[in-house]
């Protein structure tokens, strides 16, 4: 299989159509989703009624596929993104597809498109997209009858040009998710409502919008699209406990790793902003998908900073080492626990 020709080192993050998707469909008639299929055609043909264009009624995943040191293209940990999805579709009223039919969606497509997958050392993968909305008329406010489940992938190049630097963000005034709202599923309403706030933050000169429990505003949450970690005083990793935070698969295996292979001690628990102001805290990230990993080394509270002790010039070292230790099991270079790495070919 010959690779496209692409600059693997300078991609950025944006779509790039590449040759194949997978598509399955489910009609309330049959009752049940179809087996769905790998095709070339990457537009979607759909009323102008449907469902999706009018009540959001849509949820997606996120994951990367990516060749490892001896060659093999593999993912991670497909089965959870499986079950999120379920989670989400609970949520909104979508018809599940079975976690085997996902993760059998996941391995078609990404083999399908195996000339995309970046070859191993340039940092680039690719990204997986695989999502769900509603496609039939809807005009009182209830579920569509019938639902299109698209998977399709995208080359991206490697988060961190020449080193991860630490970011500047601020605690917003905006909410993410209602205390018994949507946060915790992967809904694309939830960054619809997400949009005015990151670009009013961009404007100001911040990376990222903190959002807080919405009901007491004391409690940190997460950003917009990754769950926050923080390292305390005694090394412990800290993950802030919270029914709307969205479950960060990426978060959940930094978890492990850190008590398995790194030996720290981990809790879940209400962070409160108080905390990180008293400077409670010695390293702060954002975690996801996308960059394992972001340092943050300064958090603006309403015109205040509050600086992370890491600093502003690089990662500190709790962070450098649970981002390597992950990476170099995503890569195949550190053992991985059993049923984490899914070989495609
Ligand atoms: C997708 C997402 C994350 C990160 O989840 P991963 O599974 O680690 O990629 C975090 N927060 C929000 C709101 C998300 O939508």
């Amino acid at each position: 299989m010959e690779k496209k020709n692409i600059d693997w080192s300078n991609l950025g993050f944006a779509y790039m159509k590449t040759d194949k998707r997978y598509v399955a469909n489910y009609t309330a008639e049959a009752g049940k989703w179809d087996d769905g299929a790998i095709v070339d055609d990457d537009k979607i043909v759909m009323s102008e009624d449907a469902g999706v264009l009018h009540y959001s009624q849509s949820a997606f995943e996120g994951l990367k596929a990516y060749t490892t040191k001896d060659g093999h293209i593999v993912t991670f940990r497909p089965d959870l993104n499986g079950e999120r999805l379920q989670q989400s579709c609970e949520g909104l009223e979508i018809p599940k597809l079975s976690v085997e039919q996902f993760v059998d969606s996941i391995h078609k497509v990404v083999e399908a498109n195996a000339a995309w997958v970046p070859p191993f050392g340039t940092g680039a993968t690719l990204y997986v997209r695989p999502f769900v909305f509603g496609i039939s008329p809807v005009i009182g406010v209830k579920p569509a009858d019938d639902y299109q489940y698209r998977v399709f992938t995208t080359p991206v190049g490697p988060y961190f040009k020449g080193g991860a630097k630490p970011i500047y963000v601020r605690i917003s005034d905006f909410d993410r998710a209602a205390p018994h709202g949507t946060g915790n599923i992967k809904a694309g309403l939830n960054y619809a409502m997400s949009l005015h706030a990151i670009v009013d933050a961009h404007n100001n000169g911040f990376a990222e919008n903190i959002y807080l429990d919405p009901a007491t505003r004391t409690k940190i949450e997460e950003t917009g699209g990754a769950n926050i970690l923080f390292i305390d005083e005694d090394d412990t990793l800290v993950i802030p406990k919270s029914n709307s935070i969205l479950p960060s698969i990426t978060r959940r295996s930094l978890a492990f790793v850190a008590e398995h292979y790194l030996g720290m001690k981990v809790t879940e628990r209400e962070v409160y902003l108080d905390e990180v102001k008293k400077g409670n805290f010695k390293e702060v990230g954002l975690c996801g998908t996308a960059a394992v990993i972001s340092p943050v080394g300064k958090i603006n509270d309403h015109g205040t900073d509050i600086n992370i002790a890491s600093g502003m010039d690089e990662m500190g070292p709790w962070m450098t080492k649970l981002r390597s230790t992950l990476l170099g099991i995503q890569e195949g270079e550190i053992e991985a626990p059993e049923g984490w790495i899914h070989r495609i070919m």
